[in-house]
């Protein structure tokens, strides 16, 4: 167990040392578990597969990579190097030698994996998240890195992995979309220069934009335009900054026959919003679950809403899971908006 670090600084030299020890210490039978939040992301897939594929440069031979939940890999992933170490979570290692975990802020974001931590022999948390609530026993946690992925690269750095295209292109896909393809406040010189690095292994960035954000099927083009006639506008609502919101049912996908993970793309048709600086996506889980998406264009501080309602994220990116009907989750979210944490 490494000392916590205080809030909002990244890891300590002793943390970093003790992640290298944990790794290094692997005798050549061991079997490491990689795991990331549920619904995975860019960041969470990217990161855990970049990285499982710069173990296997070091020889770590008995390798799995899984996630909670039904083992669907959203379709814009499914070429990732390294999507290889993917097992469905019912047959991951129960007691691995070493449990590595990427870009979840809590145990919660974990499901059913949770019992491989404590199974495990040692659990290292790789994430980004200022919320992130120390669920292992080595943390590499950095509230400023705008990606896992960043944590990722350095740590593969001080274990010696010389950077290679296919370890290159799960730690791009991950930076990419954590900094919505380079466009939020996150994408600092420090990001670029990572990127920099990434791309010199020979990667294409034009083809992985294109696959990862503009390829989707007809259906969910026909299913986008219908959830985005449905938007509301609130200009009075979040103090007068404005909120938009949209929902999407089960019943909306299953008549367009879509998977739900292609809703993930649909907050970023609804945040351009000019009018509001909230931005909301309520999708349909089960009859009274929704997983709720909320964005800021700055004003607003998202995540405090996010965490009053039960969730967490980020200042400017966050969620929830909301039950109810829509309109019910809908109210709980103006509520927490119109006492709104105004970011700093
Ligand atoms: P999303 O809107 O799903 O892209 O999520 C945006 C951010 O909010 C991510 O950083 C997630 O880690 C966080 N987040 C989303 N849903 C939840 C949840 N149910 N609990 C905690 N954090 C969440
Ligand atoms: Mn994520
Ligand atoms: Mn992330």
């Amino acid at each position: 167990m490494t000392s916590p670090a205080p809030a909002g600084t990244g890891p300590t030299e002793a943390d970093w040392a003790a992640a290298v020890a944990a790794v290094r210490g692997l005798p050549a039978t061991a079997r490491v578990l990689l795991i990331c939040h549920v619904n995975p992301d860019g960041d969470a897939l990217g990161s855990m597969l970049g990285f499982g594929l710069g173990l296997r440069r070091l020889g770590v031979r008995q390798l799995q990579a899984t996630f909670p939940g039904p083992p669907e890999v959203p379709e814009s992933f499914r070429w990732l190097p390294g999507i290889e170490l993917l097992v469905p979570q019912d047959e991951a290692y129960p007691d691995p030698d070493l449990v590595i975990c990427f870009d979840a802020a809590s145990e919660s974001r974990l499901g059913d994996l949770v019992d491989r931590l404590a199974g495990s022999g040692a659990a290292l948390v790789l994430d980004h998240h200022a919320s992130n609530t120390r669920f292992g026993g080595i943390h590499l946690v950095d509230p400023h890195a705008a990606a896992t992925s960043v944590v990722a690269e350095e740590l593969l750095r001080r274990l010696g992995v010389a950077l290679d295209a296919e370890i290159a292109t799960g730690l791009y896909v991950a930076l990419s979309t954590d900094t919505g393809s380079f466009r939020f406040e996150a994408t600092t010189p420090a990001v670029h220069a990572m990127a920099g690095r990434l791309l010199a292994t020979g990667i294409r960035p034009g083809e992985i934009s294109r696959r990862i954000y503009d390829t989707r099927p007809f259906g969910a083009v026909r299913l986008f335009g219908e959830v985005l006639l449905r938007a509301r506008l609130e200009p009075a609502a979040a103090a007068g900054h404005g909120l938009v919101w949209t929902y999407a049912t089960r019943d909306d996908l299953a008549r367009h026959d879509q998977p739900a993970y292609v809703l993930e793309a649909l907050i970023d048709s609804v945040r351009c919003t000019a009018e509001a600086d909230v931005a909301c996506v309520v999708k349909q889980v089960s009859d009274r679950e929704w997983a709720v998406s909320l964005r800021s264009k700055g004003a607003v501080d998202v995540s405090a809403v996010a965490v009053a309602l039960g969730g967490g994220g980020h200042r400017f990116a966050a969620g929830f899971t909301g039950r109810g009907t829509v309109d019910e989750v809908v109210a709980s979210i103006r509520a927490e908006l119109s006492g709104a944490l105004l970011a700093g």
